[in-house]
């Protein structure tokens, strides 16, 4: 077998067998085919697409190139959850515990964040002490005892989609429906759960900026889990809007905290509770938005957080007296205009909450947990020039932060309203 020749075949829209793409993924994994072959296959596939079977071909080459977890000693159905990724998404926090706290199982591997969004390891690491990288025995003593884990990838989790991304990256080819779909469930896939619920984020402040796209990746990634007999649900939800108020690490660590005491804000809520209940679901779980409410009021979604964040050595103390890094200033920001605010570029307020420190412009960047945004835009609002409708919790200058967030709220004279959760996607 000759990589040109399968290059040659895909850039003429021919559909490649099992074997070929198995050959070419097998031996970029172990360095034998060059960068510059793969970016031309990558971009042939960018431009003619993958069907089913070349997806699932793909996905399963990518997760056997490193280690695959087996929860066979976890008790119960195995759940996992993922985000595709967004602005303010600190949905993992609250999704995890509230399903522990409702008898579910949820053991998570999550992601650092990079550039306008965040990720949940991050968010955690603002607990003082809080271990995302606990053993194997003790990751599975803890889901067993309180039905929550969240941790860190293992290092040589999907090794070839380190590869791939990096490449896709700097050649252009990273928005490709199959290749996303098979980065993204190679690495579900190898985290050992059974049944999974995709946030596949549709919006300014997602990969997928509009519907047709996004449902056409949840299809996609359903697909895959199809081929391998797991059942998956797809939530397609809102990222038009920073969800929730916090944008930031504490700061949304505070927000998750108010959200499992029943006080969230209610795009976030009502997000977190669909996750949950599609996941309950999953697992057999009957009556779970009942339990959820239940959960919720009575402090048990709330005590499971509590307990998850002991477990993993995180200060349950500074938990107890609100005492989270705090950032030194508070700033108001104030709309540029009077009306309604009709566009919001979320990706931009994203970008603002990073260049505050809360985010990484690269991968070696240091995160200050205390700084971000306590934003109140959301779409449809009315706003005035003298109400303040962010606050800006910074520990420097905020002139470069403001003025990205002049350009990336727009108000008019329109009432703009989009859902929170726009439709589900199943392979059950
Ligand atoms: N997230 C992933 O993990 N992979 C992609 O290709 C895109 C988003």
């Amino acid at each position: 077998m000759r990589v040109v020749d399968i290059i040659e075949k895909k850039r003429d829209n021919f559909v490649l067998t099992n074997e070929e793409i198995s050959y070419v993924i097998k031996n970029y994994a172990e360095g034998n085919v060059p960068d510059y072959q793969m970016s031309a296959l990558l971009m042939a596939i960018y431009f003619n697409g993958m069907t089913r079977e070349e997806t699932a071909a793909l996905t399963k080459e990518m997760l056997n190139s490193g280690d695959v977890i087996d929860l066979s000693k976890l008790e119960g159905v195995k759940l996992d959850k993922h985000s595709t990724g967004g602005v303010g998404d600190k949905t993992s926090l609250v999704v995890g515990p509230l399903v522990a706290a409702c008898g579910g199982k949820l053991a998570k591997m999550s992601g650092r964040g990079l550039g306008h969004t965040g990720g949940t390891l991050d968010k955690l690491e603002a607990i003082e002490g809080f271990n995302i990288s606990i053993g194997e025995d003790d990751f599975f003593r803890q889901v067993n005892e309180i039905g929550v884990a969240i941790v860190g990838q293992t290092a040589n989790l999907v090794p070839a989609d380190k590869l791939l991304y990096a490449l896709r990256d700097v050649t252009a080819t990273v928005p490709s429906i199959p290749l996303i779909a098979a980065s993204i469930m190679s690495k579900k896939l190898a985290s050992g759960a059974d049944k999974i619920v995709l946030d596949v984020k549709v919006g300014s402040g997602a990969f997928m900026e509009n519907l047709e796209d996004a449902e056409k990746l949840a299809e996609a990634m359903v697909e895959i889990g199809d081929s391998f007999g797991k059942e998956v649900v797809a939530v397609l939800s809102n990222m038009d809007q920073p969800l929730g108020h916090a944008i930031g690490n504490a700061i949304e660590v505070r927000e998750a905290i108010d959200t499992l005491q029943g006080n969230g804000p209610t795009d976030f809520q009502v997000l977190c509770v669909e996750l949950a209940t599609e996941l309950l679901t999953l697992a057999g779980i009957e009556n779970p938005k009942k339990k959820i409410a239940t959960a919720l009021e009575n402090g048990d979604a709330y005590r499971k957080f509590v307990s998850m964040v002991d477990a993993q050595g995180g200060s349950v103390a500074q938990i107890a007296s609100d005492s989270l890094p705090r950032a030194k200033e508070v700033i108001p920001y104030y709309p540029t205009e009077n009306g309604y605010i009709v566009e919001i570029d979320t990706a931009e307020i994203g970008r603002a909450a990073m260049l505050l420190g809360a985010g990484r412009a690269s991968k070696e960047d240091e995160i200050d947990m205390a700084v971000g945004l306590e934003s109140f835009i959301k779409l449809g609002k009315k706003v005035s020039t003298d109400e303040a409708v962010i606050m800006i919790h910074s520990n420097g200058a905020v002139e470069e932060v403001v003025e990205v967030l002049n350009k990336a709220i727009k108000i008019g004279d329109m009432l703009v309203e989009k859902p929170i959760i726009y439709k589900k996607i199943r392979n059950s």
